[in-house]
């Protein structure tokens, strides 16, 4: 068995989704910025891969915008309104994504901001008084905090935060990277000025994604050059990576409750038998709490053993790839940023098994068997 359970890293693109890119791929080839029939028709392609977001979404599509990539919509986000609108202030976490943790510290670095952390407790469940006290320090802030959490799978209640920012006036910019496609996010219900989609987080292909940007909210562009995308982010636009991204939104709309139904199916047989077979398991923040994580995401916390550091390289060449992590203990050790922020023991091992709908029941057995074994004593040998 060769199994892939690093879907939060990336997923394998859907035979459907590489159907509707390849006459993109073969035939039309114009540039949509050529004025003759041939980049009209692509175009109008495009224009038609925007409405389908915009729709699958609740948007309109004038407030989508592609890009190459979610974190390059988050840095469009957060160099656009914060220079564009003079925000002084910023409020993130520090378990947040390094594309928007980075491009924080990159704007407080220049001199554009001050930026302020939001307290969470052990788990990771961010402080939403301690958010409302920021705010009413200081109102008008940019405000960053991540739908679900890509390491530890932790799911927040960005209705909640949203509402929040709005009774301070803030702009409120949540990174749905992990999140699009697999929840549905209705940004006429949501207060939110900016969500963030990547292709390849749900079957797409990888190098494209978008930005959602509230109408009314102006945002100078962060690429320039042509007026591509209503001089919003220049460059000849990827053309089948768009179309290849609008058609596996649709895709992962039209199935999301049967693969969610799948997914989470798997994710209690991996709790179930990994608690069985390795003594002292424990999950990383609230991985395991079925209405407060991402269904597709768990973080497994397996005890002190010599054995961990070889783990990562021990299911690979068991044929299990899966993610590893730690807790980094001092600015030298390349751990994790986020384990370290919850203060996990670092001599305890960390595996993400992050799932898709295309994983299967045997799949996580084989795993957990895989794991299991590293942890169960040597038999005693016999004396000849
Ligand atoms: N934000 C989160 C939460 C992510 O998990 C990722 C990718 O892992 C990104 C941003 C960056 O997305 P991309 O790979 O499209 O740049």
């Amino acid at each position: 068995m060769n199994v892939y359970f690093d879907n939060a890293a990336t997923t394998p693109l859907d035979p459907e989704v590489l159907d509707a890119m390849l006459p993109f791929m073969r035939d039309h080839f114009g540039n949509p910025s050529s004025i003759h029939g041939h980049g009209r028709q692509v175009r109008a392609a495009i224009e038609n891969a925007r409405k389908t977001i915009a729709h699958l979404i609740n948007a309109a599509p004038a407030e989508v915008v592609f890009t190459s990539c979610g974190t390059e919509a988050d840095n469009y986000a957060a160099f656009g309104s914060i220079r564009t609108l003079g925000l002084k202030h910023a409020i993130t976490s520090p378990l947040e994504h390094h594309a928007v943790l980075h491009t924080m510290q990159a704007l407080e670095k220049a001199g554009d901001i001050q930026l302020s952390y939001l307290r969470h407790d052990a788990q990771g469940r961010f402080d939403l008084e301690h958010l409302d006290e920021l705010l009413t320090t200081h109102p008008r802030s940019f405000v960053s905090l991540m739908h679900a959490n890509n390491e530890i799978g932790n799911l927040n209640d960005i209705a909640t935060i949203g509402d929040i920012c709005a009774s301070h006036n803030a702009v409120f910019h949540t990174d749905t990277v992990q999140t699009m496609g697999h929840y549905r996010h209705d940004v006429q219900q949501l207060k939110a000025h900016f969500l963030v989609g990547s292709a390849h987080k749900f079957h797409g292909p990888k190098g494209v994604g978008f930005l959602y940007r509230r109408s009314g909210i102006l945002v100078d562009a962060l690429i320039h050059g042509g007026s591509q995308e209503r001089n919003q982010r220049a460059g000849t636009e990827n053309v089948y990576g768009i179309i290849g991204l609008a058609k596996a939104l649709e895709i992962a709309y039209r199935d999301m409750a049967a693969h969610q139904r799948h997914i989470q199916e798997l994710k209690d047989r991996f709790i179930q038998k990994l608690r069985a077979e390795i003594e002292g398991v424990e999950f990383n923040g609230t991985s395991a709490e079925p209405d407060q994580s991402l269904y597709t995401v768990l973080s497994v916390s397996l005890p002190p053993s010599a054995l961990n550091e070889m783990l990562l390289f021990n299911l690979d060449i068991n044929k299990v790839s899966v993610s590893g992590g730690s807790a980094c203990t001092s600015g030298a050790n390349a751990g994790s940023h986020v384990l370290g922020a919850l203060g996990a023991d670092p001599d305890r091992g960390t595996i993400r098994f992050s799932m898709s709908k295309y994983n299967t029941a045997e799949e996580v057995d084989y795993a957990v068997e895989q794991l299991a074994k590293m942890y169960r004593p040597e038999p005693l040998k016999m004396r000849s």
